[in-house]
This record gives structure tokens, sequence and C-alpha cells, in this order.
């Protein structure tokens, strides 16, 4: 009891956490729906893909929903992906775990934000096989504040984004010239992801890089099939960053 007593903050913080961080996600959930359909996020009341069906309360459980329908529409029985219910999880973890290391502070608003739309970022990769522009540009925003807050100025997330977006395109342009392929970065979606992680690092830090550059080049000796599962670890590695450095 008396841990309990001692600890009362951290455990009401974490229940929060649990809640807020897939509820959150299930607004993400109607984001990685509706951006690629030109549609919105707040435009109309969360619906059914299939049969068009406006979702009552019930429907809108993270998590809960999806499980107590076995992943099927309430009303049409339409199959629910699956991926829906990993965003509202994996945003749970991700408020969990920020909470923990940040507590509630401007670290924790920023680094929560930043999970939220990688995690967006990625769902629609997996979904789409593209990098949505504007959602890359928010999580950017917020490592930008992150760092600027830090280190009270804008060189060091800045400079260390655009030296690895220059590296990264002298790097495409030669394979592209090597491989006689077009020359279309807006269409590589690896090098957005690199440019992100990046921002997070100072120049001392640059060595970490060696862990996402290593997974691009296993996953690109891959079969076919496994290539798409890059976006697991490769989510994982550019959430952790914030925790580790
Ligand atoms: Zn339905």
């Amino acid at each position: 009891m008396d841990w309990i007593a001692t600890h009362q903050a951290l455990l009401i913080g974490l229940v929060w956490m649990v809640v807020l961080g897939p509820a959150v996600g299930n607004y993400a959930c109607s984001v990685v729906y509706r951006l690629p359909r030109g549609l919105t996020p707040f435009q109309r009341h969360p619906f059914c893909g299939h049969c068009d069906t406006e979702l009552a309360p019930r429907d809108l459980f993270p998590i809960l929903s999806w499980c107590s329908t076995q992943g099927k529409c309430r009303y049409c029985r339409g199959p629910i992906p699956a991926i829906y219910t990993v965003i509202e999880a994996a945003c749970g973890i991700v408020f969990v775990g920020y909470f923990l290391q940040f507590g509630i502070s401007e670290g924790f608003i920023l680094t929560a934000s930043y999970g939220v739309f990688v995690i967006i970022l990625a769902a629609i990769q997996w979904q789409q096989g593209w990098v949505s522009s504007s959602v890359f540009v928010y999580a950017l925003t917020c490592i930008a504040l992150m760092r600027t807050l830090a280190e009270g100025t804008i060189y060091g997330w800045a400079g260390s984004a655009f030296c690895m977006l220059v590296l990264a395109l002298v790097w495409q342009r030669v394979a592209t010239w090597v491989s006689k392929k077009p020359f279309a970065p807006l269409d590589t979606p690896w090098i957005w992801w690199m440019v992100l992680m990046a921002a997070w690092l100072s120049s001392a830090q640059w060595t970490l890089l060696i862990v996402p550059a290593v997974l691009l080049v296993l996953f690109r000796l891959a079969s076919p099939w496994a290539r798409p599962w890059i976006m697991v670890p490769m989510t994982a590695v550019a959430l952790c960053l914030p925790v580790v450095l």
C-alpha cells in the first residue's frame, strides 16, 4: 500500500495514458482511412467503409469494439482490417512510453504528437505504398519544436535533416543513374524516413543511423513479399529515438 501511496501520481497518469493513447489512435485511424481517399478527418461522423452506416458510440471503443465483433462490421459483417486496431494499440504504447520518459511536460506533448504522426505515416505507407507529405511535415515540425526548445537554436535539427536530405538525394541520383531507372525522390519513401530520423540526431549521434540503414539493406535483399514488413522495425526505431537520445 505504501508503494501505491508514493506512486499515486504515476499510477493515475498511467491509467490516463492507457485510455488517452488508444482514443487518440482511434482518430488516427480515421486519418489513415480518409486522407488517401481525399476526405478530411472531421468531415463526417465515423462510418463503415463497406456499408456506409454511421457508427454508434459502442462501435467506437478503441481495440474493444474490434475484438467484440471479431474484426467485422456489426451491420454488414464486412471485414475491418486489423491494422486499425494495431494503430490504436501502438498509440497506447507510445503514450505510456513517452509519459514514463517525460512525465506530463512539453516534451511529452511534442513526442506524443510526433509518435501519432509517425504511426499515421507508417500505416498509410503500409496500405498505399507512399509517404504522405503533409503528415511527414507535421512529424518533422514536432521534432523541430522539441529540439529548438532544448537547444535554443534551429541549426541542430535543420542542419541534420538538410545534410541527410542532400546525402540521400545524391545516393538516389547515383543509384538510379547506375540502374537506369527514373530519378523520383518524392516516390522514394526511405529518403523521407531517413530525413525524419536524422532530424533527431546531433552530429555525434549520426552513427545511430546505421540501424535504419542496415534495416533498409536487409529488406532490399529480402524476397518481395517480406519487403513491406520493413515498416514494423523502421517505425519502432523512429519511435524509440526520442527515448534513447
Ligand atoms: Zn458495414
